[in-house]
């Protein structure tokens, strides 16, 4: 036990100032003492120090320059997580947040998402201190093919395909994708979440939002309930909010909350195809704040960012797709309190530990983002074999696969759940420990390296 301890204080002083990557570790090292007790083979191989250890950080110079013709200097960076499993597979954020801290924290989340899809795929993560907020399009591009001069040395189709995360979407890969090509000469799948026209496969924009309601479906249908009627709130107004409002209204859920960094809506009235249509204008096309929303329909208010936060709103079911850490104790419990049934993660890691052990002990439905938002790298991983084919899949054939894929992952967490005398739906230790297994006994069987 005090070797087991040990373990994750000198994890801790090993990665100093890097408080995103300690929780995340953290949260898997609780999920997994009672398997690391009863493998000594696994602690004698020192497989949960390696797992935390990247394979490789690199970090770059990215300079470019602004329609005014001045010279802009940025990070990017590339963490080479795991890949036990197939090539590094992870995506891009763009952000001023950006630091090593969260980059590895979203790697090491990565590896156990990745595991659990079932697929060929090890794990990355990467991106820049860059904010394409407010940036002409001539300037973004000159900042991907920037970051591309670097990073096209360290990835590849069999080596490590990124795709996009935070302030990365079609746009963003269409520039990478086009300066990768230049600079080797070669059109192959580098990258996944391209446009449909050039290798890209027809679900990925939607893959990570469907995913996490087909997830959240079969979470309810353990307590013989379904998503038709209930009131959900998704934060964030981005790729995997936009798309989760739209299969929740397919559902037939009433979506009458979501958010931006500007602050959050509220609509009782809740939303439709045409309120979401005109989500997706303001936010993809215009990029402009959520206020415009409530400018437009009189049902809706905007509370701007401050104390109250979107969980303040009651509802049955709430799906957390904005960002890290943006659901605390105080979140969870107003939430429980207001009567909430099931909390799924479309974000990485959006809730504190606290407000999972609050939702956990409260007996709230709580869906890990490992499961539950893991559609979205699914779907790439179909990408990359579609790309290596040479062909398309139809959309009526992807989305088989990923309700699949999901269904899969459920029953893995389920399964897991029975093996190891888990509480009943501990879907957190269940898909971090199902996860864990599998790369654990990768790595084991290819020995040292
Ligand atoms: P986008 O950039 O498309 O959207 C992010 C959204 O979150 C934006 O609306 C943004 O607001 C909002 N946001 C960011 N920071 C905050 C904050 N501090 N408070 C409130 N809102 C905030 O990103 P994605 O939708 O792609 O990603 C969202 C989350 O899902 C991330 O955690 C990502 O890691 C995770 N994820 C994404 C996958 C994918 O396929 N894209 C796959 C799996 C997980 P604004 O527009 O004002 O900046």
């Amino acid at each position: 036990m005090a070797l087991l301890k040990q373990m994750l204080k000198s994890i801790r002083e090993k990665n100093p100032n890097e408080p995103e990557f300690h929780q995340a570790v953290k949260e898997v090292h609780e999920s997994i003492l009672p398997v690391l007790k009863s493998h000594k083979d696994y602690v004698e191989a020192r497989l949960f120090e390696r797992i935390c250890e990247p394979e490789r950080v690199i970090s770059f110079r990215v300079c470019w320059t602004d329609d005014q013709g001045k010279v802009q200097v940025n990070r990017g960076y590339r963490v080479q997580m795991n890949s036990a499993l197939g090539p590094y597979k992870g995506g891009l954020r763009f952000h001023p947040s950006v630091n090593q801290s969260i980059l590895k924290f979203l790697a090491f989340e990565q590896v156990f998402k990745n595991a659990l899809t079932g697929l060929p795929l090890g794990a990355g993560k990467g991106g820049a201190d860059f904010d394409p907020k407010g940036k002409s399009d001539g300037e973004v591009m000159r900042f991907c093919q920037a970051w591309m001069m670097e990073a096209y040395r360290h990835i590849g189709q069999f080596t490590d395909v990124p795709a996009g995360d935070i302030g990365v979407g079609e746009r963003e890969i269409g520039y990478l994708f086009g300066a990768y090509k230049k600079i080797r000469n070669e059109f192959q799948g580098v990258l996944t979440g391209k446009g449909q026209d050039w290798g890209g496969s027809v679900l990925r924009p939607e893959a990570t939002g469907y995913g996490l309601v087909h997830f959240a479906h079969f979470m309810l249908t353990e307590v013989d309930a379904t998503l038709e009627n209930k009131t959900c709130l998704v934060s964030g107004a981005g790729n995997v909010s936009q798309i989760a409002i739209e299969k929740l209204l397919q559902e037939g859920a009433k979506v009458v909350g979501f958010s931006d960094s500007s602050g959050f809506i509220h609509d009782p009235e809740g939303m439709t195809e045409d309120k979401l249509r005109f989500l997706k204008k303001i936010k993809s096309g215009q990029r402009k704040s959520i206020s415009v929303f409530a400018d437009n329909y009189k049902s809706a208010e905007f509370t701007p960012k401050g104390k109250k936060t979107i969980w303040s709103i009651p509802a049955d079911c709430a799906f957390p797709c904005a960002t890290q850490n943006e659901l605390d104790e105080n979140d969870a419990k107003t939430l429980q309190q207001n009567g909430l049934t099931l909390l799924a993660e479309g974000a990485n890691m959006p809730c504190t530990p606290k407000a999972i052990d609050y939702l956990q002990a409260s007996k709230v439905l709580y869906g890990p983002g490992k499961a539950s938002n893991a559609g979205g790298v699914a779907v790439s991983g179909l990408e990359m074999t579609q790309n290596r084919m040479g062909r398309y899949w139809s959309k009526q054939d992807l989305e088989k696969e990923l309700r699949t894929i999901m269904k899969a992952i459920h029953e893995k967490c389920l399964e897991t759940i029975a093996t190891h005398g888990l509480a009943d739906l501990d879907y957190l230790n269940a898909a971090n420990i199902g996860a864990f297994e599998k790369v654990a006994k990768a790595m084991n069987a290819q020995g040292t390296i």
